[in-house]
């Protein structure tokens, strides 16, 4: 019993200090070809069948009726934000017990644990891990659950023991406003997290939805996948919104601009911490059902400009061919 204390104990501390779940830590990186994401294969899972992220195709998305709004609780407090930390491979938020998870499609209710981040190389370099229809954004945060509260080892032993929602990041040189300053505000903490290994305490006032901003959180698409860093354990449920978060390209350019892989204060920056995506082999990825909203309305406007266009240019003795 006390030996499995201990190891749920050090999964726990693997999971706040590493990326997803950084159970081999040390023997794989991002941006090198000697132990790079094509090398991960041999690894954990990675080799497997159900990886993450994988790109979305929203043609071949199957809709789900029943997949409505998220419900977040909590998501509005910003004292639960109490820690970040330079782990190398990102930069993880610790959060505070109290933020709770639950919707349709969901089996139970889930409880955030931290939320960590993925990007590519400046505002012109995008790094976010899922695309949609080949679309890769400039970076992409993801917020880590577990099922009723379980312990991370115990999550990793259930095949819906995590919930993940992933939330696009585009870069935009207009973005102003209450999202805007919200990401301003919480990247003025990466100076102080420069080194791999280094943390601050975080005495923001910025809260997840503040992070989250207008996003819609009735328009996401779900799947069932892995942990995107080694071992890459088949035990997430993905909820991938589709609106991108507008945040200051400035602010997208400041994380590898602060963030080093090693605790050298001179030592190489961190960029381009996303894995490439993965084969979607028999999986479904199910639409929530405001997708389908959406899409009918953008297939009804293009039918009524189709009839104008007709209608226009019959009137001058023109048919499009
Ligand atoms: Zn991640």
């Amino acid at each position: 019993m006390a030996l499995a204390r201990v190891q749920g104990i050090f999964a726990t501390v693997l999971l706040l200090s590493g990326a997803c779940y950084a159970a081999v830590e040390g023997s794989w990186c991002y941006d090198d070809q000697v132990c790079g994401p094509t090398t991960w294969d041999s690894l954990g899972h990675c080799g497997d069948g159900r990886q993450s992220p994988i790109n979305i195709i929203s043609v071949k998305a199957v809709f789900n009726s029943t997949l409505g709004p998220v419900h977040l609780s909590g998501y509005d407090n910003y004292k639960k934000l109490i820690e970040m930390k330079n782990t190398g491979k990102t930069v993880y938020v610790k959060l505070k017990d109290g933020l709770f998870l639950s919707g349709n499609g969901l089996p139970d209710v889930y409880t955030a644990k931290g939320i960590h981040f993925h990007w590519g190389n400046g505002a012109a370099h995008p790094g976010s891990e899922h695309c949609i229809d080949g679309k890769q954004y400039s970076m992409e945060w993801h917020i880590v659950h577990t099922r009723n509260n379980l312990s991370i080892a115990e999550a990793m032993d259930d095949p819906q023991g995590i919930a993940v929602l992933a939330f696009f990041v585009q870069a935009s040189d207009t973005a102003k406003g209450k999202t805007a300053k919200a990401w301003d505000s919480f990247s003025k903490n990466l100076p102080k997290i420069a080194k791999k290994g280094s943390d601050t305490d975080l005495k923001s006032t910025v809260s997840l939805l503040d992070l989250i901003g207008p996003t819609n959180l009735a328009r996401y698409y779900r799947y069932g996948g892995s942990l995107t860093t080694p071992n890459c354990n088949e035990v997430v449920i993905w909820t991938v919104f589709t609106d991108p978060i507008l945040v200051p390209s400035k602010v997208v350019a400041f994380f590898p601009f602060n963030i080093r892989s090693t605790d050298s204060s001179v030592g190489p920056h961190l960029y381009n911490n996303f894995r490439p995506p993965q084969g979607l082999n028999n999986r479904t990825v199910e639409a929530s059902s405001f997708l389908k909203l959406r899409s009918a309305a953008s297939r009804n406007s293009q039918l009524v400009a189709f009839v104008l266009l007709i209608s226009g240019v019959s009137a001058l003795g023109v048919l499009p061919i």
